[in-house]
C-alpha cells in the first residue's frame, strides 16, 4: 500500500470537529490517496483533487498547495504505474477531494455506495459545494454500485460508515506483513475525532456520523487494526513515512 500525496488546504476546525470552538480556527489538512497492488492489478481508494478545482480553493481562502505533480495520474507516475494499471477504484463518498480524480481512469471498474451516488446528484444545499458534478457524471464511468459492506478483494472490504455523507464507507485494509490498517476517510477526519468520540462537524448527519466512529473503534478492538484519519496533516507528514510503501 502507497500512501500518495495529494496535496494540502487550510480547513475550518469547526467543519472537522463537531461544536469545536475552541483553539485555532483553521489548520492545514492533508488529502491522501492510497494504492494498492493486488493480483488483480492496482486499486485506488480515492482519487484526490481535480486540478480544476483549485482556482475556488484559492478564491474561498484556503491556501491549496496542489500543483499538478499532487494529481492521482502524477503521483502513480512517481511510483512507476501508468493510469491503464489501476483496474478497480473504490471511492470512500463523492466530495470533490476524493473523486477528482476519476477522468483520469476510464477503465476503472469504481466501487461507490448507492446512496453516495443518489445524494450526490442532489445534495442538500448546505453540502452542495463539495460535490463537483462534472467528476462523477462522466457517461463512461464503469460504476460497481454497491449497497452496505462489502468485499472488494481478499484483504480489502469496505464498512459502511456513513454520516458525513450518506454513503461514506471506510475500508479495511490488511496487509502481509503490516497487518490491519482501517482507513477511516471523513467519518474521522482528525485523530480527535476519534478520541473525543466527536463526528465531524460538515456533516449529513450527526448521530450516523457519531454510530460510524464506535463502528470504527469496535474493529480496531476486534481486529487489532492501526487507524489512519481522513485528512489530518501532521499524521500523514509526521506520525508515518509515506516515502515507503507499507507491506
Ligand atoms: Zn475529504
Amino acid at each position: 500500500m502507497f500512501v500518495l500525496d495529494g496535496g494540502s488546504f487550510q480547513y475550518e476546525t469547526a467543519m472537522m470537529v463537531f461544536g469545536k470552538v475552541d483553539g485555532e480556527t483553521h489548520q492545514r489538512v492533508f488529502t491522501p490517496i492510497y494504492a494498492f497492488e493486488t493480483e488483480e492489478g492496482w486499486v485506488l481508494y480515492d482519487t484526490g483533487w481535480p486540478p480544476e478545482a483549485v482556482p475556488m480553493l484559492v478564491e474561498l481562502g484556503m491556501d491549496p498547495k496542489i500543483g499538478e505533480e499532487n494529481s492521482a495520474v502524477e503521483q502513480l507516475k512517481k511510483i512507476g504505474l501508468a493510469p491503464s494499471a489501476v483496474t478497480k477504484i473504490i471511492l470512500s463518498h463523492l466530495h470533490v477531494d476524493h473523486a477528482g480524480g476519476l477522468q483520469f481512469f476510464p477503465d476503472a471498474q469504481v466501487y461507490v455506495q448507492k446512496d453516495e451516488l443518489a445524494y450526490a446528484l442532489y445534495p442538500n444545499s448546505f453540502q452542495a459545494l463539495a460535490y463537483f458534478r462534472e467528476t462523477f457524471t462522466a457517461p463512461d464511468i464503469k460504476w460497481e454500485v454497491m449497497d452496505g459492506d462489502g468485499v472488494i478483494l481478499p484483504g480489502l472490504t469496505t464498512i459502511l460508515a456513513n454520516g458525513h455523507t450518506p454513503g461514506l464507507q471506510g475500508l479495511v485494509v490488511e496487509l502481509p506483513k503490516s497487518g490491519f490498517i482501517l482507513l477511516c476517510a471523513d467519518a474521522c477526519y482528525l485523530r480527535e475525532n476519534y478520541e473525543l468520540d466527536l463526528p465531524p462537524g460538515n456533516v449529513w448527519n450527526p448521530v450516523l456520523a457519531q454510530y460510524a466512529l464506535k463502528r470504527y473503534k469496535a474493529l480496531q478492538a476486534l481486529l487489532g487494526a492501526r487507524f489512519f484519519p481522513g485528512h489530518e496533516y501532521d499524521f500523514f507528514t509526521k506520525e508515518i513515512d509515506i516515502t515507503q510503501p507499507f507491506e
